[in-house]
């Protein structure tokens, strides 16, 4: 039995391990669920699970928590600090998949435990990738990727040598507004950014795929996930999401993952590795599908990618910045304060001050410096509403 733990238990990426973990109840001992907003959920699948321990982010929802799971045996805990507690006790597998820079503290308990990190969380590794590695390093434990992407490129990489990749190709659906022109893209309403043509998620993901500020997200996260000279990697759209990456060899070859959109794919590959398990998603009929299409993604309409060639040209703590801004410029979006291409306009406002100003090139990765970053960014970000003009 292999102990478990699963942060960001009730959402889209927690849902779907939560699926995979309950078809096979007998492999499992589940130490601890989080999750926030979301008491029901997370009281069932506790109850369902039997999980040691239930954890909500939010103090103010301990009580109801606690009445939900009353004569359960199982025990409640809430805050912030409750899920570091928890991110430390002794677990096997953890997943990474709470939403936002809230899920980095977490991922390093964890891996300071030398437990396996499967990380959906991509924000904790382009915040803070080389302190996650580090940690993962020192400690004996493993980091899987669960984004889709990277998981597909960690498959192709099964077996290479990382110095025989000439070439990374990330792939993007493209998003919700792939085929708006820039003027229509200026007046995008926060329901037309939160549906996506292919993948089911939640909604700030769903809203950065649409701005590709997903994509760049994915770009830090290939450079610091694997190592690799950010000019060796590409970005491609490819309308069906069915080809996830493609890895380029010195020989030419080019190794593509390809599988449905489904994430208990990439969720099911970590839970399992090394070996492989059954997994139960959709079995591709490649002749219904017919044909794929690739093209290069609009620099103009979605800056997002520029940035992100930005961000990782600079170093340093600028992964902090760009993800902190561009939380925070989402926070703004969906609010309603700001219009859907002042994101962009804000993370790069917020960049060019605190590169300016700050030393983040030269500065330690630390937690305390990843965290005074992360803090000062959001500021800026706010700052930088009032010049939009
Ligand atoms: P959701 O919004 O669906 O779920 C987020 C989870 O985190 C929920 O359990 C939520 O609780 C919890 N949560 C929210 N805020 C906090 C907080 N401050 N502290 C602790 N827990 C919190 O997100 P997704 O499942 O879509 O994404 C999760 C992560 O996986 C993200 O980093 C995303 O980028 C990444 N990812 C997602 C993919 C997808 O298909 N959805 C694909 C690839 C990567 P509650 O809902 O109860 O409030
Ligand atoms: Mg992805």
């Amino acid at each position: 039995m292999r102990r478990v733990t699963v942060f960001g238990a009730t959402g889209s990426v927690g849902q779907s391990a939560l699926d995979l973990i309950a078809r096979a109840p007998d492999d499992y001992d589940v130490v601890a669920l989080t999750g926030g907003r979301n008491i029901a959920q997370l009281a069932k699948d506790a109850v369902v699970l039997n999980a040691d321990v239930a954890v909500t982010c939010h103090g103010e929802l301990h009580n109801d928590l606690k009445e939900l799971l009353a004569g359960s045996g199982i025990e409640v805990a809430s805050g912030d600090s409750a899920i570091d507690e928890v991110a430390s006790r002794p677990a096997d597998w953890a997943l990474s998949a709470i939403v936002g820079a809230a899920g980095l503290i977490p991922g390093l308990k964890a891996l300071e435990q030398g437990q396996t990190l499967a990380l959906a969380n991509k924000e904790s590794l382009v915040t803070a990738g080389p302190l996650l590695m580090e940690t993962a390093a020192a400690h004996g434990a493993t980091i899987l990727p669960v984004d889709s992407e990277h998981s597909a490129v960690f498959q192709a990489l099964v077996g290479e040598d990382i110095a025989a990749v000439e070439r990374i190709i990330i792939t993007a659906s493209g998003g919700a507004f792939r085929d708006w022109s820039l003027d229509d893209l200026a007046g995008a309403t926060l329901a037309q950014a939160s549906t996506h043509p292919n993948w089911d998620m939640g909604q700030r993901i769903t809203v950065d795929s649409a701005s590709m500020f997903n994509k760049g997200m994915e770009l830090i996260e290939t450079k610091e996930f694997f190592g690799i000279d950010p000019a060796k990697i590409e970005v491609l759209v490819h309308r069906e999401s069915l080809i996830h990456a493609l890895v380029g060899f010195t020989d030419g070859a080019l190794m593509a993952h390809v599988g449905p959109p489904d994430m208990r794919h990439a969720i099911g590959y970590a839970l399992h590795w090394p070996a492989r398990g059954h997994v139960p998603v959709e079995r591709l009929n490649l002749a219904n599908i017919g044909s794929l299409s690739f093209e290069h993604p609009d620099p103009v309409r979605f800056p997002a990618l520029r940035l992100a060639a930005d961000v990782m040209e600079i170093g340093g703590l600028a992964g902090a910045v760009f993800n902190a801004a561009k939380e925070r410029a989402l926070d703004l979006f969906i609010d309603g304060r700001i219009g859907f291409l002042d994101m962009a306009r804000i993370v790069e406002m917020t960049i060019n001050k605190m590169s300016a100003n700050d030393g983040l090139q030269n500065a330690q990765f630390s937690l305390d410096n990843v965290m005074h970053i992360d803090a000062l960014s959001r500021i800026r970000a706010d700052e930088a509403v009032a010049k939009l003009g």
